[in-house]
Formats: structure tokens, sequence, C-alpha cells
């Protein structure tokens, strides 16, 4: 059974924060508001569970919605954002 990940329309609600997964059939329509608050919402992203794989969760995407900083090493001593806040770029020395 897929996992739809839906996005609201405008504000997001304290259920929401942006964004909420529903498991549901493919038979079944798209939800059109959130369940928790009614609000105006679409579905942005859809995939099959196992929810989050560990690939999921260390995806930059997720990284960055969840608040974290990531940086990959670019060469000599030299870091690189790839997510989040923060310099674009570090020097490691
Ligand atoms: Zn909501």
């Amino acid at each position: 059974m897929p996992i739809y990940e839906y996005e609201p329309d405008g504000d997001s609600c304290d259920f929401c924060k942006g964004r909420f997964e529903v498991l549901q059939q493919l038979s079944e329509e798209p939800l059109k508001v959130c369940p928790e608050c009614g609000k105006p919402c679409h579905r942005a992203f859809s995939r099959f569970a196992p929810i989050k794989s560990t690939r999921d969760m260390l995806s930059t995407k997720n990284l960055a919605a969840k608040g974290f900083t990531q940086y990959k090493k670019a060469g000599d001593g030299h870091y690189e954002k790839t997510a989040g806040e923060g310099p674009n770029l570090i020097k490691g020395d």
C-alpha cells in the first residue's frame, strides 16, 4: 500500500507542519483537505511502504526538513554544504 505525502496549499497547521503522510489504497481519491485541520492540501509525493528506509532518512531533503545541516567533503580540507542552514563552505584545517 503506498504512502502518500501531502503538502498544505497555504499555511500549515500543528499537525501537518508543512507536510504529512497518509497510507491510502491505490483506488482511494487524493485528499483535498488536511484530515486534522481541514485546510486545503494537495498530494505532493508517493512511495511504497515500508515508510522510511535509512536512505530516505538520510536524503538531503529529509535532513534539511528536520533541521539538520549536511556537508560533504569537497577536497583538501573543504566541506560543501548539501542541505540545511549554515555556511556554504567550511574549511576544515
Ligand atoms: Zn493540517
